[in-house]
């Protein structure tokens, strides 16, 4: 594990990051611990961004299909997400197997602001929702 991974995780926000007017605790943060599951593809990107969010690095590599996912996942720290746009999905739904969301993720780095555009592709992998992959541009 590098040192940059090592680094303490954000302390745990009040509201959830991934924009609904929930508490983290009864949204994202749940999926985080592992007492609920994502029954749509764009829960599971709502909850993914969050867990960049809160540098939930356990999170984001179980949630990721293995056959995509990294090995280990380095976190800037001098990064921090500040609010995801969902912008459009297609399929994803509860009774789907695949799905697109799209999205905007808006980000502050070194004073600097920023945002990361992708259409992220989901499927579902032993029945629960996993990240595949996605073509993003920062813009
Ligand atoms: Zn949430």
């Amino acid at each position: 594990m590098s040192r940059r991974t090592a680094a303490k995780p954000a302390a745990q926000p009040t509201t959830c990051p991934c924009g609904l007017s929930a508490a983290y605790a009864d949204c994202c943060g749940k999926l985080h611990r592992g007492l609920a599951q994502a029954a749509t593809a764009e829960q599971l990107m709502r909850s993914r961004y969050s867990a960049f969010a809160v540098r939930d690095i356990a999170y984001l590599l179980r949630s990721w299909h293995p056959d995509t996912r990294p090995a280990e996942l380095d976190l800037d720290p001098g990064l921090s997400w500040e609010r995801l746009e969902i912008l459009g999905s297609t399929e994803g739904g509860p009774f789907h197997t695949a799905g697109t969301v799209e999205f905007r993720a808006h980000f502050r780095e070194r004073g600097r602001s920023g945002s990361l555009h992708e259409n992220s592709r989901f499927v579902r992998h032993d029945g629960a929702w996993v990240y595949l992959d996605g073509d993003h541009s920062e813009d």
